[in-house]
């Protein structure tokens, strides 16, 4: 099968002919229809994350926003069939059985495996995984749409979750790419007064027309959230320090900071301001499978709605590249 493949971190992913998977012990095989690029998977490939990357498998197939059909089931599957269109995520395996696990989180499991880094993802013409693990895209929702949700959409989904917005409060959004403009979706879902910031004029544009009451380009961000009293919750989904320091800068008394972006800098608060604003401040990764279900419903019911471009595996790098840049607006999805 034709595979984007990442040899050397810091080098172009190669197009290779690679053996195409079998499903093993309760595996299916599926027929990749729709694989986003998720700018983790450009972390990933440029050597970001050297803990991430020393675990992969070598060499490495990334993507993890994938949905395709299935194709063959290994021995002992059940709950999904041959001809089932399902997608994963970022997590999959995880254990079941560790306390994260036990306790609900299991986005947060002692014990996973991540895809496209210890099991290889979706740049490529199948992908295999554990059956337990995909999850069914519900009728009606187009593949494409339906990919970017399985990491995009379910992290945002859970940070929002984390800030716990209600009618009326403030919330900004700090960056409206892949994951920021489905989240400025899900926050004026919830009744809150909905405000983007980002550096590009474009990705403003594009939070306006998704219902974004307000839209701030960064660089003073921060003072004009200030004047109007300051955000209840800050959810930075850039990866960039900078964009931190604003939504740290932006919060009222009592105000919750998610992170979600992953900026390669340490992020750096003063404590006495942490202690005076009394804020909250929590990571939130990715989400669980009842997450993934959720947000398909939600896309399914037309109440989130990607902004997708296509591409074909080919123009991996160029995508990459753009992304690099800033000048992806919504998600690229690759398409088979
Ligand atoms: P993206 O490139 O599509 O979007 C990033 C956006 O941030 C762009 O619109 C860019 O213009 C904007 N931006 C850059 N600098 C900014 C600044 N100073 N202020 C405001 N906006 C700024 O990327 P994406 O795919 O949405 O991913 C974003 C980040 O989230 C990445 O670091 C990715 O690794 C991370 N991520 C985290 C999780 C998690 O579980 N926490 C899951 C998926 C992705
Ligand atoms: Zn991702
Ligand atoms: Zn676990």
């Amino acid at each position: 099968m034709k595979a984007a493949v990442l040899n050397e971190v810091g080098q172009p992913l190669r197009m290779e002919d690679v053996p195409k998977p079998e499903a093993g012990e309760g595996e299916v095989l599926v027929k990749v229809e729709a694989s986003g690029v998720c700018h983790s998977d450009l972390h990933l490939a440029d050597g970001d994350w050297p803990d991430a990357i020393a675990r992969r498998v070598k060499p490495t197939i990334l993507g993890h926003e994938v949905v395709g059909t299935v194709e063959a089931l290994g021995p002992n599957v059940n709950g999904v069939q041959a001809g089932d269109r399902v997608g994963i995520g970022w997590l999959c395996e995880t254990c079941g059985h560790c306390y994260p696990c036990r306790e609900g989180d299991e986005n947060i499991c002692l014990d996973r495996a991540v895809t496209g880094i210890e099991i290889q993802g979706g740049y490529a013409e199948y992908f295999k995984a554990k059956a337990t693990h995909v999850v069914k895209v519900p009728g009606g929702l187009d593949p494409v749409q339906a990919a970017p949700l399985f990491c995009a959409g379910v992290t945002v989904y859970g940070a929002i979750q984390k800030a716990d917005p209600q009618p009326g409060e403030k919330v900004a959004v700090f960056g409206v790419g892949g994951l920021g403009h489905l989240a400025v979706q899900l926050v004026k879902n919830t009744g809150a007064e909905t405000i983007a910031i980002d550096v590009a004029d474009d990705k403003l544009e594009l939070a306006r027309s998704l219902g974004a009451d307000l839209t701030l380009k960064s660089g003073n961000a921060a003072e004009e959230l200030q004047a109007m009293g300051g955000v209840h919750a800050a959810i930075v989904t850039a990866a960039a320090k900078p964009a931190y320091d604003a939504a740290f800068r932006s919060l009222r008394k009592k105000g919750k900071l998610i992170i979600v972006g992953l900026p390669k800098e340490d992020l750096t608060f003063f404590a006495d301001d942490v202690v005076m604003g009394q804020f909250l401040i929590t990571g939130s990764a990715v989400g669980t499978r009842d997450d993934i279900r959720a947000v398909l419903d939600l896309a399914a019911q037309g109440k989130v709605r990607c902004q997708t471009e296509t591409a074909r595996l080919e123009d991996i790098n160029d995508i990459f590249d753009r992304l690099r840049r800033g000048e992806v607006t919504g998600r690229v999805v690759l398409t088979f």
